[in-house]
């Protein structure tokens, strides 16, 4: 098996970061004075080990998603929710499947624990083939919802389709969908194999701290609990995801920033006469062409190498077809875009030297 590459977290000061998708804002200011209050008078409180359940988050997800606490699983960020998922329902003789391209990380953990891997290939328009995913025979189904790489979201009349259809678990991986205009986690009431994960990292601006939460039936969600470690969130995250969770006005703030910089840097991008997908998440695919007006994996490395001389960063899949001439480039602060703006267009005109 290979292990998961994340996206590099370069050492100095300097890089406009736009490769991993977190979220250019800091998190609400009631994290901080949170974390301070949790930490205690000379960091006393560390002592003690944290809510081992992180049960008053749980209380605070339920309420917000209307569901009681025992439809609620905390983790470790989201993929120690996925990972946790992986385990408990595929094995050797129940295969995982997936869409590809997707996220990264879903086959490393079903190589680890011996699943089969069933793959569902996009086409270039990123739909979902309903049919295909309903017949595949996998255990359990990890669906990225808005897509990752892309930033295609799917309606959730489609989603709620496919958990009719599909007779194993659903998982909706939904790490982006407070960026999207529609998500599935109303389904959960409806269909009791459907599984949920979100995570803090991009929309609240917490990657640092590691929170991520599956909703689900209560079924699903005790067999999860069981195979947990036993404290999987530690005491500052779980403070720290309830003081943001608690402050909506800033997340919505925030949020509605980043949507309006994705638009206006997808409008650039279309002027420059590039494809990108429209976009449901914080980021964008986008396919550069050259000044000859070229495209193609080459073209898409030349300018990978040229923003990151300039301490851009954004993130290049060269491994698959739909992704190999394309860029993923995450929605920083406007004037983040402005430099990666005027960065494209020298790559486009390099000015004539003096
Ligand atoms: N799902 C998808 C599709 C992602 O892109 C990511 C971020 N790499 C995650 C889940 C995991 O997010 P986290 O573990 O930070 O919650």
């Amino acid at each position: 098996m290979h292990a998961y590459t994340p996206g590099e977290q370069p050492e100095g000061s300097g890089w406009i970061k736009l490769n991993t998708n977190e979220n250019p804002y800091p998190p609400s200011p009631r994290v901080a004075a949170a974390l301070k209050q949790e930490i205690g008078k000379n960091g006393a409180r560390l002592r003690l080990y944290p809510n081992p359940s992180s049960r008053p988050l749980r209380d605070a997800l339920a309420k917000f998603h209307g569901v009681s606490t025992d439809w609620i699983l905390a983790g470790n960020g989201s993929d120690d929710i996925l990972n946790l998922l992986m385990r408990v329902f595929a094995g050797p003789d129940r295969p995982a499947g997936m869409t590809t391209p997707s996220y990264s990380l879903y086959p490393v953990l079903a190589a680890l624990q011996s699943a089969p891997l069933v793959k569902i290939a996009f086409k270039k328009t990123f739909a979902l083939d309903v049919a295909r995913i309903a017949q595949c025979r996998a255990n359990i189904f990890f669906l990225t919802s808005p897509n990752a790489p892309s930033g295609v979201g799917f309606p959730t009349a489609v989603i709620a389709q496919i958990a009719q259809k599909f007779p194993g678990i659903l998982v909706v991986d939904e790490a982006y969908a407070a960026f999207a205009a529609e998500n599935a986690a109303a389904l959960v009431t409806k269909f009791p194999r459907l599984v949920i994960t979100r995570t803090f990292s991009k929309s609240h601006s917490l990657a640092g701290l590691r929170i991520g939460y599956a909703v689900a039936n209560p079924e699903i969600i005790s067999l999860l609990d069981r195979a947990r470690d036993s404290y999987n969130l530690d005491r500052l995250a779980q403070a720290a995801a309830l003081a943001s969770l608690q402050d909506q006005n800033y997340f919505r703030d925030t949020l509605a920033r980043i949507l309006r910089t994705r638009e206006s840097f997808l409008a650039k991008i279309r002027a420059l006469g590039w494809f990108a997908h429209p976009s449901q998440a914080n980021f964008v695919l986008l396919e550069p062409k050259n000044a000859r007006g070229d495209s193609g994996p080459a073209v898409a490395q030349n300018l990978f190498a040229f923003l990151k001389d300039r301490r851009i960063l954004v993130r290049y899949f060269g491994k698959h077809p739909l992704t190999h001439a394309a860029l993923r480039v995450t929605i920083g602060t406007d004037a983040d875009m402005a430099v990666l703006a005027n960065a494209l267009d020298l790559w486009l005109n390099p000015a004539t030297p003096p």
